[in-house]
């Protein structure tokens, strides 16, 4: 096994799925992204986890990312929630995914295409409240349900939205999520004065479900909450599931005045003692993190030096270092730096972080109940 793996702990997922429960309650659904391989979780044991911890379905982004979860034997209701492309219809049949739609177009390219195959296809109505990405817009809900509801092949299973700025707690954002969930609750019940059952409301991100109790509805989908990262101080308290974990490669003595890696960019202060590590940007540790961040031995933290290279970085170590070559090392864990200390760095969210752990970085899943 390579030295640089990324431990998950399905146990602290299990958990954060629980602290959901206990914030929303037993009535509400509660749906799993398990979208980017589950943020670079592994989707497959992600999903498995979830479904035993009490989820009522999962959702991906793409139709191969749903067909991975049934070919490894999970038959929960998997969502798609971005668009395919019409030529991907019939494989989202086959794999019995659940488009979100919010087009009159795509709605009667989805309906021709379960008439192909014999056999009625659920969709969920996607309404566009102010994320300003897929959706219709409210007023416009009532009628495409309609549309939905007219045609043979199509069964109207729910009706979402998604929220912009529900992770804020700025005021002008929650003002801002209150108006979208007005919109969306207008919109749903345009659906039910037209005679139609809108199916399974569901609204709720993570940060819906920390900070906006209003949105959870009949179902909520939060992502990054489960992985271990909220969005704010409040319940649930979660904790991250991944840890990229290496171990020392080398330990060497470097000059005062000679320089480590490409481009020079470091040079020894003082005779020192440096670790290489074999974990590099082509594993996802960022080459903006170069310089800048610190990794973990032992409880102690040791500064990154030199650029990171594709399979490889460098540590300073200091003059007389107790480090023993092969020991473990932590780029992100609970207990140290976490990955939203490295996304602060690099001026990013935690979902870049564990999504661009590269795949060739084995997953260890860790599962002590
Ligand atoms: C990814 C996604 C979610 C989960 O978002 P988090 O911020 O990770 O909670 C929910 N709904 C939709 C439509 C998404 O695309």
């Amino acid at each position: 096994m390579r030295a640089t793996k990324a431990i998950i702990h399905l146990n602290r997922f299990r958990r954060n799925i629980q602290g959901v429960r206990e914030k929303i309650g037993p009535r509400p659904g509660i749906c799993v992204p398990v979208k980017a391989d589950a943020y670079g979780h592994g989707a497959v044991q992600i999903a498995r986890a979830a479904l035993d911890a009490g989820a009522a379905c999962l959702a991906v982004a793409t139709v191969s990312e749903g067909a991975e979860l049934r070919a490894a034997g999970i038959g929960a209701p998997i969502l798609l929630l971005s668009l395919p492309l019409p030529e991907e219809l019939p494989e989202v049949i086959f794999q019995g995914l659940i488009p979100l739609v919010s087009d009159r177009d795509f709605i009667r390219e989805a309906a021709r295409a379960a008439e192909n195959t014999g056999k009625p296809l659920e969709v969920h109505l996607k309404i566009d409240t102010g994320m300003g990405r897929l959706g219709c817009p409210p007023e416009e809900a009532a009628d495409l349900a309609a549309n939905i509801a007219r045609e043979k092949y199509l069964l109207l299973g729910g009706t979402a939205t998604h929220l912009a700025v529900a992770d804020s707690s700025v005021p002008e954002d929650v003002a801002y999520t209150k108006k979208q969930l007005a919109r969306f609750r207008e919109g749903v019940e345009a659906i039910r004065r037209a005679g139609i059952d809108p199916g399974i409301v569901h609204g709720a991100n993570s940060g819906g479900v920390v900070f906006h109790e209003d949105s959870w509805f009949d179902m909520v989908r939060p992502g990054i909450l489960l992985y271990g990262y909220s969005p704010g101080p409040g319940k649930p308290e979660v904790t991250p599931v991944m840890e990229l974990l290496t171990q020392v490669s080398l330990i060497k003595p470097v000059k005062k005045g000679e320089t480590v890696s490409y481009g020079r960019t470091w040079t020894a202060p003082q005779d020192t003692v440096i670790a290489i590590l074999p974990v590099g940007y082509a594993d996802g540790l960022s080459r903006s993190l170069s310089g800048n961040f610190p990794v973990t031995i032992r409880g102690r933290r040791y500064p990154l030096v030199g650029r990171i290279c594709m399979d490889q970085c460098m540590v300073d170590l200091g003059p007389e270092p107790e480090v023993r070559r092969w020991e473990e090392v932590t780029l992100f864990g609970p207990e140290t730096v976490t990955a939203a200390d490295m996304a602060a760095v690099l001026g990013t969210i935690p979902y870049e972080i564990t999504c661009g752990i590269n795949k060739r970085v084995p997953r260890i899943y860790r599962d002590s109940r």
